[in-house]
């Protein structure tokens, strides 16, 4: 898996304070995607064994309780979903009770088996492409009316789509 950027503070995609990870190579190529930097699947750097770490070890650098937020690109790709998994894997055994957010460009309904297995892991999960004619950036977390935020946990529990619950 290749990644663009790790911030460390990011108040902008998560309910609170997130560590943001952003993959790097995106197979949609929405129209007005804000984030095309990310499309290439040559760009940004490899993701390592001490990348892993750093997130690990820096999530709740100085006494801030981060959770976890994973954008793109396209995290879900063929490129990116393993590498994903094993991130997730790993957070969630360090931080059970910590949230992951995961933003998709795949329908939850269209998921593959290596998508749906990445589900165990994550409790809020933004799916849909980003439709320039929807767009709407007065939503939370979202940057067009057909993404929707779903409730992972529930969703699975219940086999129907529950929406996240965002107060
Ligand atoms: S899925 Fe996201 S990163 Fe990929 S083209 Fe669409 S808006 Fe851009």
């Amino acid at each position: 898996m290749r990644f663009a950027k790790i911030k460390d503070n990011d108040i902008a995609n998560g309910l609170g304070v997130t560590m943001s990870f952003w993959t790097q190579g995106c197979p949609h190529h929405c129209k007005g995607c804000f984030n095309g930097e990310t499309w290439d699947f040559n760009g940004g750097q490899e993701f390592t064994q001490e990348d892993l770490q750093y997130i690990i070890d820096n999530i709740n650098k100085n006494n801030i309780d981060r959770d976890l937020s994973i954008l793109g690109g396209e995290p879900l790709c063929p490129q990116n979903v393993e590498g994903v998994f094993n991130l997730c894997k790993e957070f969630k055994k360090h931080y059970p009770n910590k949230m992951i957010y995961l933003w998709s460009g795949y329908t939850l309904e269209n998921f593959d088996e290596s998508q749906k297995k990445v589900l165990k892991y994550i409790d809020v999960l933004i799916d849909g492409k980003f439709e320039e004619n929807n767009r709407n950036l007065s939503l939370m977390l979202r940057g067009s009316s057909n993404q929707r935020v779903i409730d992972v946990k529930k969703t699975l529990l219940s086999n129907k789509i529950v929406f996240y619950e965002l107060g």
